[in-house]
């Protein structure tokens, strides 16, 4: 009978909010058993040996969208696989009903169990979901998700409004599957009932509401000024014609009603100067209410300053050069907590033709650890352990599964990425391990690839070979302390 199943000896350690340590891990029925200087190795079944490496905890990619553009249990078993090769290993993917996803409507209380079961036999990794309201239905579904179905953060998506409108064509009303509108009267009554749940169960964990913060009727406007005087530089045209300016008013508009309805909010993936000092400036004005500002590795990896095509095309937009500076300081100053890929995959078909209509978004997990590595740690000096609060910790924390996950400490779940942080390698669609055709990051080089990545002490990713299946990962409940204590 050994004392630990798997112990990791010789690594270096990464402690969020701490800093390294070499020392050692131990490892029993999938969580931490002990942390210590020299765990015998003979005290495990199996030693893994990270002498050179860094061991850090598992990444919590709290923002993906499994499911979006391809069938559900395709696309989870393709982008986990994508994820667990980046040294992910737990995923927070957005759902809501209406057309995409999967192609229905109705209850959450009949349509999660649906969405769980398809789940649990596709994802290498672990697993939550994140639920868009569309419905006055679904709002008096809040408290049953945080309770009974392990859902503590809702989400609002603000361009959906234009198309529930007394104007929107039927295409576009057939597309969300509803009738009502889902405007800021619906958003202020959804905060609302956000706030409610929250004070109810705050004491086990934040119950928030998660946003996109453009202003859909102001894009409208000045996306036809550029689209009748383009530059021709797809990605310029792109992000002028979604300006940052109507981030920041579209952060103020959520705030203010934030404020009024005491609702927590996630402020999702701020892609420009403005974005985030509007999201500082909220967050300052405002010291009762939760706000959390996420950052995506696609605004901090990528400008449009390079030689971008449009299968960048993303909402919000990569912006320019100066915004990326922006965004960096602004992680490494800790206004910034989270950084996520959005990962979301569309076929390349459907990334053809015009530039307007060619579908947003592209896939970035793996590359959770290159890019923190190479632009955070070798080219702007970002300490290791803050690189594990940004894309474990915090992500973790902030959406209720910390410490089962996020955290090096015994009794948390074994999750660890074991990172060669020198290690170059240039972008291939092989070293990405996705099913998406494209990437706007080939031919580009990082450092800091996982040899090993370990989901509650199994591998499931080991140099270069995935050893993970479909159906290794489990559905997280969270509040984690409601759920699991
Ligand atoms: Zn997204």
């Amino acid at each position: 009978m050994h004392e630990h199943d798997m112990v990791i000896k010789n690594g270096s350690v990464v402690f969020p909010y701490v800093g390294v340590q070499k020392t050692d891990i131990g490892i029993k029925n999938g969580k931490i058993s002990a942390i210590g200087a020299d765990i015998a190795a003979d005290s495990a079944k199996q030693v893994l040996d990270a002498t050179d490496r860094y061991v850090f905890p598992g990444a919590v990619d709290s923002h993906f969208h499994v499911g979006i553009y391809r069938p559900l249990a395709e696309d989870a078993v393709s982008e986990s696989t994508s994820a667990a090769s980046g040294g992910v290993t737990t995923i927070l993917s957005y759902f809501r009903t209406g057309q995409d996803y999967l192609n229905k409507v109705g209850p959450f209380k009949e349509i999660l169990p649906e969405l769980l079961e398809i789940s649990e036999k596709s994802f290498l990794t672990d697993f939550g979901y994140h639920i868009a309201c569309m419905t006055d239905g679904h709002l008096e579904e809040i408290e049953w998700l945080v309770t009974q179905g392990g859902v503590s953060t809702l989400k609002y998506y603000m361009f959906y409004k234009l198309l529930t409108l007394a104007g929107a064509t039927p295409e576009a009303k057939n597309y969300l599957m509803i009738d009502n509108p889902v405007d800021f009267g619906y958003l202020y009554r959804y905060m609302q009932e956000v706030a409610r749940v929250n004070r109810l169960y705050r004491q086990y964990g934040t119950i928030s509401l998660s946003v996109h913060c453009e202003n859909p009727e102001v894009i409208q406007a000045t996306q036809a000024a550029v689209k009748a005087n383009p530059s021709g530089v797809p990605m310029k045209d792109y992000s002028n014609a979604r300006p940052p300016w109507q981030e920041e008013l579209a952060i103020n508009e959520v705030a203010i009603m934030a404020k009024y309805a005491d609702c927590p909010i996630n402020l999702l993936h701020l892609s420009s100067q403005k974005a985030v000092e509007a999201g500082t400036d909220v967050t300052e004005r405002y010291p009762q209410v939760s706000f959390l500002m996420e950052g995506t590795l696609h605004h901090l990896g990528l400008s449009n300053d390079m030689d971008l095509d449009q299968t960048a095309k993303v909402n919000p937009p990569i912006r320019s050069g100066a915004d990326v500076e922006f965004l960096w300081q602004a992680l490494m100053d800790n206004r910034l907590k989270t950084v996520v890929s959005d990962h979301a995959c569309p076929p390349l078909k459907r990334k053809d033709g015009d530039l307007w209509t060619c579908m947003p978004g592209f896939g970035g997990t793996s590359l959770m650890f290159p890019v923190l590595i190479t632009e955070g740690y070798h080219k702007r000096g970002m300490p290791l352990h803050r690189i594990a609060e940004v894309n474990s910790a915090n992500p973790a924390r902030y959406h209720n599964l910390y410490p089962k996950k996020g955290a090096v400490m015994v009794g948390s779940d074994a999750d660890f990425a074991i990172v060669d942080i020198d290690a170059e390698k240039q972008i291939t669609l092989e070293s990405l391990y996705t099913a998406q055709e494209f990437s706007p990051e080939l031919g580009m080089k990082y450092k800091g690839w996982p040899d090993i990545t370990v989901l509650r002490g199994q591998i499931i990713f080991k140099n270069g070979q995935i050893v993970g299946k479909p159906g290794n990962g489990q559905f997280i409940k969270r509040p984690v302390k409601l759920h699991y204590t």
